[in-house]
């Protein structure tokens, strides 16, 4: 397929014709054709009517030719054989297996949310049947179900070219809840993103959807980035990057006249917590698991350990130690994009300004490559110092190093919100874990165990949110099947004759939906 260096406003491919983006080769420094020019406020008009005109029959669309459409998309996107491979790694950087497992999830995910669609739980529907003879009032009948928000903004992430970005959960969920979605692509990756978006808008035309159910944009966060989010047609918004980002896109919503949810996930340096007797007998063992979750994928992950907690002694000395033996040995990585190494560099600088530097990774061989870093402070200097608590986007981490039970308390109170904290134990730690679980339940969307954070399922039960400023909206997830439930929200329907109710709130059931009736649970045989 060649790439043009058009945007797609529904299924016409058209030029912008604002300041070009060009992607940057991370690992040459050198630029990749085409270039694409930026789109305008015109653009964003053309693609939020299109996707306003879609809405409605979009979100009417049935359960089974919904989740059929995930399915297509999946399908016309492993259609792109090795050549969206290549375009993603040429423009992130990233090995060949590491995207190659992105496009696993990704398709994976775009399935999974088709049975969601499916399987209909998601309708949420409650039936509360008429009680005429009820005293001293009757009751109505009412039944409640979710309907789609409307049209949705999507801007992918850098660090996750296919499970973040066009076709990622974002727009899978929004898709999946009967919203049609508008992206602003990622200036990091404009040829995959195109790869993907025409494999998307070919799929909205192969399963017969309107035009407008899918729309994708170039072009500057401060103009069309912006330009979306404030237009009336827009009902929500999901975001992965910059705490500023975030924050500007978040604010932008909020000031229209119809203010709408960003859902906009930014910042989190993900506490990792070592318990004394965990520590005690198998430092080694924690350190060898740290370095490898640390130095993943260049570092460039939201769930990166950036942050380890323990209590002083011998034991956490060995950690430490360990740590600084393996770290020395470890390959500085491409990042991302030029920008995103550099804020690595200023991050890793503003470390060293504030805390002991305990090992370093292998000196950079090429451009754009970030070196690992582990630092160590005292407790009672990071709870002096905000600068300690940045996320530093890489393979950097801080150890604070506790004087005593309530120190590692009164930094947990400190901490910002997280996606993750982690807690490495033993039994004879279990008292000790009891007693921090209600502070880190306040501040991390995902609490886990002798594990490591970063990986993350997308499955039913996953959680990748958190309290600010982890997440803008603490109470979502952007990752797994419950993301469905950002883009949707309540129709409660009062005395409808049967006939003018919706098919998932009729008396019969047609839709075999799983209900609550009358208070009781209903399972029909599907
Ligand atoms: P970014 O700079 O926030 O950019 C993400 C998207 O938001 C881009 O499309 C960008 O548009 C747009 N945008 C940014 N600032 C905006 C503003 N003020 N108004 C309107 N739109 C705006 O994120 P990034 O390029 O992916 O990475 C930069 C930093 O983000 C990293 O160094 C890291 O600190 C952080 N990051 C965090 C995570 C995480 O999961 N926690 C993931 C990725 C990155 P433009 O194209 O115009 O820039």
């Amino acid at each position: 397929m060649t790439l043009t260096g058009k945007m797609l406003i529904g299924q016409h491919a058209v030029c912008g014709h604002r300041e070009a983006i060009q992607a940057i080769n991370p690992a040459t420094d050198q630029p990749l054709a085409p270039a694409y020019p930026g789109g305008a406020g015109e653009h964003v008009e053309q693609a939020c009517a299109l996707a306003w005109a879609a809405f409605d029959s979009y979100r009417d669309t049935s359960l089974a030719a919904r989740a059929a459409f995930l399915e297509t998309i999946a399908d016309n996107i492993e259609a792109l054989g090795d050549e969206l491979i290549e375009r993603a790694m040429a423009e992130t950087g990233l090995p060949r297996p590491r995207i190659q497992g992105e496009r696993g999830r990704t398709c994976g995910q775009l399935r999974t949310f088709a049975r969601t669609v499916r399987a209909g739980e998601w309708l949420d529907v409650r039936v509360d049947t008429a009680q005429p003879a009820r005293q001293p009032l009757p009751r109505a009948d009412l039944r409640q179900r979710h309907i789609a928000l409307g049209p949705v903004a999507v801007f992918g992430a850098s660090n996750f070219p296919l499970a973040f970005s066009v076709a990622g959960g974002d727009t899978a969920s929004a898709l999946a809840a009967g919203c049609p979605v508008i992206v602003k692509a990622h200036g990091a990756h404009p040829g995959t993103s195109e790869l993907v978006g025409r494999a998307l808008a070919k799929a909205v035309k192969d399963c017969g959807l309107p035009d407008g159910v899918f729309s994708l944009l170039y072009g500057s966060g401060r103009e069309v980035g912006i330009a979306l989010v404030t237009d009336p047609r827009i009902k929500a918004v999901g975001f992965t990057g910059s705490r500023s980002g975030g924050i500007a896109l978040t604010q932008a919503a909020q000031a229209r006249p119809e203010p709408i949810p960003v859902y906009a996930e930014m910042s989190s340096i993900n506490p990792v917590y070592l318990f004394p007797a965990a520590l005690h007998t198998r430092a080694e063992a924690l350190a060898q698991g740290f370095v490898a979750s640390l130095t993943q994928g260049a570092g460039q992950f939201c769930t990166n350990p950036g942050l380890v907690i323990a209590v002083a002694g011998p034991a956490l000395e060995r950690f430490v130690a360990t740590a600084s033996e393996l770290l020395p040995a470890c390959a500085a990585q491409t990042m991302l994009t030029p920008g995103i190494f550099q804020a690595y560099e200023a991050g890793v600088s503003s470390l060293a300004e504030h805390a002991q530097i305990a090992a370093k990774g292998l000196a950079a061989q090429g451009p754009n490559q970030g070196q690992a870093q582990l630092f160590v402070t005292q407790a009672s200097a990071f709870l002096r110092n905000e600068h300690l608590q940045a996320e530093v986007f890489g393979a950097a981490s801080l150890v604070v190093v506790c004087a005593n039970d309530e120190e590692v308390r009164q930094v947990s109170e400190q901490l910002e919100g997280q996606l993750t904290a982690t807690l490495h134990l033993d039994d004879a730690d279990l008292t000790r874990a009891q007693a921090l679980l209600p502070v880190l339940e306040r501040k991390a969307g995902r609490l886990l165990v002798n594990g490591w954070p970063t990986g993350v399922e997308v499955c039913d039960a996953m959680v990748h949110g958190g309290p600010f400023p982890a997440t803008s909206d603490s109470r979502s997830t952007s990752v797994g099947t419950a993301a469905i439930l950002r883009f949707l929200r309540p129709v409660c329907y009062q005395d409808f004759p049967d006939s003018l109710l919706p098919a998932a709130l009729q008396h019969a059931n047609p839709l075999l939906l799983r209900r609550l009736l009358d208070g009781q649970r209903e399972r029909p045989e599907r």
